[in-house]
């Protein structure tokens, strides 16, 4: 179980069987279910079409070169999401993109959805 408290009040969560879903966490106090959370982040990899080079960032002041990145926000698309990243942490506006791959991180509970043009 990731959760082991409630979000709401903080009981300890049990785990109950729910119908065509199988064992749910379920808050005992607030008798709801309480299905996992996910953060949801995309990354992406910004290829220059003439030159074919990938742009890297430094982000926070930290002396790394890192692929540019963010979090999806609550009821934004991914597409919209990598979008306004890059726009936000570049400056670029993206004219093609498209899906790459899916990777879970643990324990941080993000699904990171990687794009890029290769
Ligand atoms: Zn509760």
């Amino acid at each position: 179980m990731i959760q082991k408290h409630c979000f709401e009040c903080g009981t300890a969560l049990i785990e109950k069987e729910l119908e065509e879903e199988g064992i749910v966490p379920y808050c005992p106090k607030c008798q709801q279910y309480r299905f996992p959370m996910y953060n949801v982040a995309v990354s992406m990899i910004v290829v220059d079409e003439e030159t074919r080079k990938i742009l890297l960032i430094q982000q926070y002041g930290k002396p790394s070169y890192i692929l540019v990145a963010g979090y999806v926000n609550r009821g934004e698309a991914e597409e919209h999401a990598v979008v306004r990243e890059v726009r936000e942490e570049t400056g670029l506006e993206v004219e093609h993109l498209r899906f790459n791959r899916t990777k879970f991180f643990e324990p941080s509970n993000t699904l990171m959805q990687p794009f890029g043009r290769l």
